[in-house]
């Protein structure tokens, strides 16, 4: 069943370039969290014709990141584009957002790219991710005065808990299932 929110037209979409820019400026300054991510492969686009779902669940989801389906992939390819997947956000929601917690919620996503692209996405180990929660709480979705993470100083995470991420015996796979 989909939801179109009662209304029935198609999303429309814009590409977010300066999320590009701050997931490329997340790699460099935190590349041993970061390993596993290629800014290239990922592409943000804003929803425009929408306005983000009334929640029941707090905190609702904020943004899903998705793997091109193979198919999708082939065609890019072929023309050049060597996107593996897409990150979706309301532009109501983005528009709102500040520098950091723009910056968290895309570290966010992009932290369910897997170290080798087969297969599915990263799962949240604990419901989200450990060393976000370790850093910020369990409800930093929503925390007012996130720290900035490219223009202050290298924030401190927890390594160990984005190895044990990559370290499971195999992915499991998580299209559609986020919450954040
Ligand atoms: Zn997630």
């Amino acid at each position: 069943m989909i939801d179109y929110g009662g209304d029935m037209a198609e999303k429309e979409y814009i590409v977010i370039e300066e999320a590009a820019t701050i997931i490329a400026e997340l790699k460099n300054k935190y590349p041993k969290i970061l390993w596993a991510v290629e800014p290239s492969s990922v592409v943000t686009l804003g929803i425009t014709n929408k306005e983000p779902p009334e929640g029941k669940k707090q905190p609702r989801r904020m943004a899903q990141i998705q793997k091109i389906s193979p198919i999708m992939r082939a065609v890019l390819f072929h023309h050049g584009i060597h996107v593996i997947y897409t990150i979706e956000i309301n532009m109501v929601d983005w528009m709102g957002w500040g520098p950091a917690r723009r910056q968290w919620i895309l570290l966010h996503e992009v932290s369910h790219i897997p170290a080798l692209n087969e297969g599915g996405l990263v799962k949240h180990d604990v419901e989200d991710f450990a060393f976000m929660i370790e850093a910020e709480g369990v409800d930093w979705a929503i925390k007012e005065n996130l720290p900035d993470l490219i223009h202050g100083d290298t924030y401190k995470f927890n390594e160990a808990l984005v190895t044990r991420l990559h370290m499971k015996d195999e992915y499991v796979l998580e299209e559609n299932a986020d919450k954040k």
